[in-house]
């Protein structure tokens, strides 16, 4: 048993690279960096406790090829104002109960929303107004362990997380272990239209970044018992 572990490690795991293209969108598209977002009917567009709109950083639709999450809509949703590391609050070994809504100290509530779902058919009527709206791509590659059994450091989905620190496991308050399912590197920096206001603590003034610029790992609940089940692990 171990040894066959071994070898899939050795092997690699499927994932995909996500590029982001140059050309401007002039249309929704499933797979964007900004753009429409595709919600759910009876979704609105996720705000922060501040009363902005989060901005929509990136969408995808997950690749069918993977483990859980084949098929589901991925959107991350970050807030131009709140710019700060996430910092996972836990109750009895589990991440504590809604925490994709529960206290953020100092704040009443996360200032991301990340949402993994099945139903995201409608794009909404507005783009993005921030973040430029460009095309993803997603090329398969096989992500190849390290010894140190580390994956690549880019932005994909799938494959192996190549933790810059400790790995991190976090339990759903659902009961269910957390599972790693896409990466976005560190300082990945998303094109802001010129006009909009700068965001704190970003390296450059027509960008904005997530999580302070810390590299993220999203762990999603494979119950999918909500679709903001998912804790975006921070690290540098
Ligand atoms: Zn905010
Ligand atoms: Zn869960």
């Amino acid at each position: 048993m171990a040894d066959d572990r071994v070898m899939r490690v050795q092997e690699g795991l499927s994932a995909h690279t996500i590029e982001v293209g140059s050309e401007a969108l002039d249309r929704p598209a499933r797979n964007s960096a900004g753009g429409w977002p595709f919600l759910d009917d009876d979704q609105d567009w996720p705000e922060c406790f501040c009363g902005e709109r989060l901005a929509l950083f990136f969408q995808f639709d997950v690749p069918s090829d993977l483990e859980h999450f084949g098929g589901d809509h991925l959107l991350v949703f970050h807030c131009r104002v709140h710019n700060e590391a996430a910092d996972p609050q836990l109750a009895g070994g589990r991440l504590v109960p809604r925490y994709w809504d529960a206290p953020q100290p100092p704040y009443p509530r996360p200032f991301w929303r990340v949402l993994l779902q099945r139903r995201a058919t409608h794009h909404h009527p507005d783009a993005d107004p921030s973040v430029c709206g460009l095309p993803l791509n997603l090329q398969p590659f096989v992500d190849t362990p390290s010894p140190r059994g580390l994956g690549v450091q880019t932005f994909k989905v799938g494959g192996t997380p190549s933790w810059a620190q400790d790995p991190e496991h976090y339990r759903c308050a659902c009961g269910e272990d957390l599972v790693y399912f896409c990466q976005v590197p560190e300082d990945m920096e998303f094109a802001v239209h010129p006009d909009q206001p700068d965001q704190p603590y970003s390296v450059g003034t027509d960008t904005y970044n997530l999580f302070l610029g810390n590299e993220v790992y999203l762990l999603a609940c494979p119950a999918h018992c909500d679709p903001a089940a998912i804790w975006p692990v921070n690290q540098n």
